[in-house]
């Protein structure tokens, strides 16, 4: 129902429009996730998208959905308008493309029920002017990816509507300053589309594959993550209980064959890098609950896949277990270098 949402269209941007020549045709976006990422994803994307644009958002925390318009509200140029919508289906009904940012699969899979129940509701009703986009940016399982995409094109046949996977880099630091790198999962003929949106909210778009690869590039890398910054941790600790200066150590690592971004830009012990999290209490980051939760899904779909991965069980456990203790519980993931019992 139109009357259950609400319209907030930026001055600026309205002025914007009134002085435009385009005939461009209006564009429809929603954006279904307004979390640490989500919410600033979809900041960049309102304010970069033209006045004649509209962006419906949806949260099932209402207070992320009010929030978000009240920081549009504020901002000093225009941008399109936004509608804070009732749930997912009605914040997707209208929309040509889907743009969705949540935490888990059963997350992404309750969302794409409620988006095509509301397209199941308009039947032969449904007639874009262009296929449906739906973009993923969730880090989930490259299974449940193609399980969700099954489902929309099954509920969208013929070509009217297409899910892909653009899983992200760069923290909420990037989502902020809208630097993010996407890896993207999707069929090349598609690229000219997806590629506009994706750069209003990042800097890079890595294109690995058809459906599914992005997701399964973005759990490979987070894999090689997770082994590194324990493997670092530890090698600093033992360095350190050697009586080595853990700067002289990261220095000589730096220049040498254990160098990796962990030992170099994120280094566990504090004060080697001051910019990193370690040096003011392991706080912002990279949440070691993320990194737990990517490792679980590498391991689900090496499983799959029938890849051996025999570093996992172990990096898990250490996750869990730090993850489980009040001093390391909500910090960056190099705060395995405390729970190993490092020295400042
Ligand atoms: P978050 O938990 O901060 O936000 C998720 C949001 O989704 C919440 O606001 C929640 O209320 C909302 N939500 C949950 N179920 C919903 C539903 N059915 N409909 C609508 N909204 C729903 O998570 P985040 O940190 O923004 O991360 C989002 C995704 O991005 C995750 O998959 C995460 O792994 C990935 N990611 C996060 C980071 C990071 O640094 N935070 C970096 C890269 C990738």
């Amino acid at each position: 129902m139109k009357n259950s949402v609400r319209l907030w269209r930026p001055v600026l941007g309205a002025q914007r429009r009134a002085f435009s020549s385009s005939a461009r045709r209006l564009d429809n976006y929603a954006f279904i996730g307004l979390g640490q990422m989500g919410y600033q994803m979809a900041r960049n994307l309102q304010a970069k998208l033209p006045p004649s644009d509209i962006i419906r958002v949806f949260d099932i925390n209402k207070a992320a959905a009010e929030k978000l318009v009240q920081a549009m509200k504020t901002q000093q140029v225009g941008g399109a308008a936004v509608q804070v919508a009732r749930d997912a289906g009605d914040a997707a009904r209208d929309a040509d493309t889907v743009i969705t940012c949540l935490p888990e699969p059963k997350h992404v899979k309750a969302a794409y029920e409620g988006i095509l129940s509301a397209y199941d509701a308009l039947q032969n009703g449904d007639t874009r002017p262009q296929p449906r986009l739906f973009i993923d940016c969730s880090t989930i399982d490259p299974t449940s990816s193609r399980n969700v995409a099954n489902a929309v094109s099954t509920a969208l046949p013929d070509g009217r509507g297409s899910f892909v996977d653009a899983p992200m880099s760069g923290g909420v630091v990037g989502a902020t300053a809208g630097t993010l790198t996407f890896m993207l999962g999707a069929p090349q003929s598609l690229l000219g589309r997806i590629e506009p949106i994706l750069l209003r909210m990042g800097k890079r778009v890595l294109h690995c594959g058809p459906q599914g690869a992005g997701l399964s590039a973005k759990l490979a890398n987070n894999y090689l993550l997770a082994i590194e910054n324990i493997a670092t941790a530890e090698a600093m600790n033992l360095g350190v209980k050697w009586g080595l200066d853990p700067k002289v150590l990261a220095s000589v690592i730096n220049v040498s064959t254990g160098k990796c971004w962990p030992s170099e830009v994120n280094n566990p012990v504090p004060g080697v890098v001051e910019t990193a999290p370690a040096s003011r209490d392991y706080a912002g980051g990279f949440g070691i609950g993320l990194m737990r939760k990517d490792l679980r899904l590498a391991m689900l779909a090496a499983r799959e896949a029938g890849a051996e991965l025999p570093l996992a069980e172990k990096a898990s456990e250490v996750y869990e277990t730090a993850e489980a203790e009040e001093r390391c519980k909500g910090r960056d993931f190099s705060v395995v270098y405390r729970w190993l019992g490092g020295k400042k």
